[in-house]
């Protein structure tokens, strides 16, 4: 919880670090030299106190240094944290902060870790934090959405569907139950489920300008939303929708975000890859069944290291920050039962939609390899197995099947789970447990779903990561029917200065020859950020 305090202490705190300049890995020297006076600064801390409350002003020291955390030695710090409570609050803080010229940025959780985490790109920024804005505004069983505000978590909606034993379910990603909804659309991230391209699956939002204008886009309007801007993300003429992505022009401070009907089933099917040729035939595979909606949702294609990323007990064997070598990747594989790549989605419909699209499945991996298909009650039926049965070595190695099994089937069913933050703790785990403490840069390019393309892009990124000391975990991900994004991710101890600097040449290094292959980032990383 945040402390009231004065804002008369301002000045001195200002005096002491926003004078000062921060030099961020990836990044030239942020330097904080356009900020007001500070007789004009306290004016307008005044100002703001008066829109949002005195306790939502957060210009203490260690407020600020808390936002300035990130998943790189350092991250930006900010003037001040604001914290409004309503479209009301937002709407009256745009003005001032404009007229006052200040730098600012906007979050929903900010829990973008990787991607820039909660900071602005520039020190002395104002942030807003929309955290309190929380309200679950309307769920629609009818027609399938719920309007949320921008502080929504991902556990919050869920827990709000189970506690209203909703027919519907919604879409997930990995980054855990405390993420928002809101900022990761914003961000265009992506889950799991056929919902999975989720900056596809919203509409109307509701926002406001730097000049502190309401707007909604589509045909939503500021008194009166007709249920048609819901369900039909365009207006007439362009909308602003796409704008507002990845660009920080404006607070988007609601949206209505589509659900998925629950279906009567879900499959999750599983394949391994053992060879080269093995992995481009069955990206091929994939993509035609995309485009022909056999399979709809975001199947994820995991190199071994992603794959055995989260299970601290296998990695514990290799200490250290050394590039693995290729008989310790062997090994590991063997232990983890797993193949070079692992490629996993899921089916959802009735049980003869599913069925048939079980058989499609297998009819176009005959000579590639073998899918496994898996439902909720195997996975009852193994952890039954795990708990009754005598702990004979097969049932060992069963038990951390179906725990894993169990926490991606959690992905494929809309349930966010904090399991998979575990995988950001690869190769190093920080005392603490919170991701924030980690060194970790995403690096996401984006490649046509066509075998020999993703290949040639993974040959070409992996040895550089190798030479600068990385290891690198990859997941292929058909996030729509004709392209993949691939993340790879750089994880390191962010107190070693070596190793981060080593991160941000890496990055650049990987971003310059990926963009050569015609496959740019389709994020920006907490690099560039
Ligand atoms: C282990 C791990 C797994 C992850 N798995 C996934 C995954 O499966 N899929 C995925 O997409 N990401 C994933 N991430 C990345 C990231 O954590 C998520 O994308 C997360 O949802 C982003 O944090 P947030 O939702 O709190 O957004 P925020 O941090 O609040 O927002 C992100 C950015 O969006 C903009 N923004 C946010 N809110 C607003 C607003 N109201 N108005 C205007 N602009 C705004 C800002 O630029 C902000 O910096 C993962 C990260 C980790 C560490």
């Amino acid at each position: 919880m945040s402390q009231p305090h004065s804002s008369n202490d301002y000045p001195a705190v200002a005096g002491e670090d926003m004078q000062s300049s921060v030099v961020k890995p990836g990044l030239g020297k942020a330097t904080t030299s356009g900020l007001p006076s500070r007789p004009a600064i306290t004016t307008l801390l005044r100002k703001l106190a008066g829109v949002v409350g005195q306790q939502h002003v957060l210009t203490q020291r260690a407020s600020r240094e808390q936002y300035a955390k990130s998943t790189l030695p350092q991250g930006t710090t900010p003037l001040v944290i604001l914290r409004p409570d309503s479209l009301l609050q937002v709407s009256r803080i745009m003005p001032l902060l404009s007229e006052a010229g200040l730098a600012w940025k906007a979050i929903s959780r900010g829990k973008n870790w990787g991607y820039g985490d909660a900071c602005a790109s520039q020190d002395g920024a104002v942030i807003l934090d929309l955290g309190r804005m929380n309200q679950i505004v309307e769920i629609n069983e009818e027609l399938g959405y719920a309007v949320i505000e921008a502080g929504v978590s991902q556990g919050q909606l869920y827990q709000e569907l189970q506690r209203r034993k909703s027919a519907l379910m919604m879409d997930v990603t990995g980054a855990g139950p405390d993420a928002s909804i809101v900022g990761n659309v914003l961000q265009r991230g992506f889950g799991h489920t056929p919902y999975g391209d989720r900056s596809s699956k919203v509409s109307n939002y509701q926002y406001v300008t730097p000049d502190g204008k309401v707007l909604h886009t589509g045909f939503g309007k500021q008194f009166f939303e007709p249920d048609v801007a819901h369900v039909y993300p365009n207006g007439r003429g362009p909308n602003p929708q796409g704008m507002l992505q990845q660009s920080d022009l404006a607070v988007v401070t609601r949206m209505t975000v589509w659900l998925m009907p629950r279906p009567d089933e879900i499959s999750g099917f599983a394949f391994r890859l053992q060879t080269p040729e093995q992995f481009q035939q069955a990206v091929n595979a994939v993509g035609q069944l995309r485009q022909r909606g056999t399979i709809d949702s975001v199947v994820h294609f995991a190199n071994d290291l992603r794959t055995l990323s989260s299970r601290r007990e296998l990695m514990a064997q290799f200490p250290g920050d050394e590039v693995l070598t290729a008989s310790d990747r062997n090994s590991l594989r063997d232990q983890g039962k797993v193949a070079p790549w692992n490629a996993l989605g899921g089916l959802y419909g009735t049980h003869q939609e599913v069925k048939a699209k079980r058989a499609a499945i297998r009819a176009a991996f005959r000579g590639i390899s073998k899918p496994i298909f898996f439902s909720k009650r195997h996975l009852a039926l193994t952890a039954w197995a795990v708990d009754h049965l005598p702990p004979i070595n097969a049932l060992k190695r069963l038990r951390h099947l179906q725990h894993t099994m169990t926490d991606v089937f959690d992905l494929l069913s809309g349930v966010p789970s904090k399991a998979h933050l575990e995988g950001a703790f690869f190769r190093h785990r920080p005392e603490s447990g919170q991701v924030q403490d980690v060194g970790l840069v995403w690096f996401a390019p984006v490649v046509p779903m066509r075998g020999p393309d993703v290949s040639q892009l993974i040959e070409a990124i992996e040895p550089i990561a190798n030479r600068y000391g990385f290891d690198l975990p990859v997941t292929v991900s058909p996030v729509v029917a004709r392209a993949a994004v691939c993340v790879t991710n750089l994880s390191f101890d962010k107190n070693d200065d070596l190793k981060a600097k080593q991160a941000a040449a890496c990055y650049r290094e990987m971003k310059a020859v990926a963009e050569s292959l015609g496959c740019p980032v389709y994020r920006s990383s907490s690099i560039e950020v």
